[in-house]
């Protein structure tokens, strides 16, 4: 299957969608989806009548961390580890790195004092730092099965620093 380039993900599975934001993928909500995604496109839906249409994955969980693990198997998926924690949560827009000072004027003083880089959304403006995802997100992918990729690979032993190189 060729890589997918975009995710469409119903409306009704907001959570899920920013969880594949912070994997790096392309997650974009819509309240009314198309019942036909294009070619390279994915629609992530719970709603039965659009089950088994070409493109179109059926969701087939209530929990998240089985969503998550649905969507992450999927064929086509890219996901890499260097591309985790480069979008936006909640505009799907990829981050830029920003300067100490830029982001002294907007976050907390023990936050500039402990965190070595930070991304801002060019959109929404919120600010980010490895810290504020940080372990306990690696964790829940964990969980899900989108993290360590390679199952026997060295990218398990990813740690934060590494993490902490996104933004440059
Ligand atoms: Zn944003």
């Amino acid at each position: 299957m060729a890589e997918v380039e975009r995710i469409l993900v119903d409306a009704m599975l907001g959570r899920l969608a920013r969880w594949l934001r912070l994997l790096g993928l392309d997650a974009t909500l819509l309240q009314r989806p198309p019942s036909q995604p294009p070619p390279d496109q994915l629609l992530l839906t719970r709603r039965v009548k659009l089950r088994g249409r070409r493109g179109v994955v059926f969701i087939e969980h209530d929990r998240l961390v089985d969503q998550l693990r649905q969507t992450v198997g999927l064929p086509g998926l890219n996901i890499r580890p260097e591309a985790f924690f480069t979008r936006c949560l909640e505009c799907n827009q990829p981050v830029r790195a920003i300067g100490r000072d830029q982001a002294a004027a907007v976050v907390a003083d023990h936050v500039l004092m402990t965190a070595e880089r930070f991304t801002q959304c060019p959109r929404c403006g919120k600010v980010f730092w490895p810290g504020s995802h940080g372990q306990r997100a690696l964790e829940f992918l964990r969980q899900a099965g989108a993290w360590p990729i390679h199952p026997n690979g060295r990218r398990g032993d990813a740690n934060r620093s590494e993490i902490a190189e996104q933004g440059s």
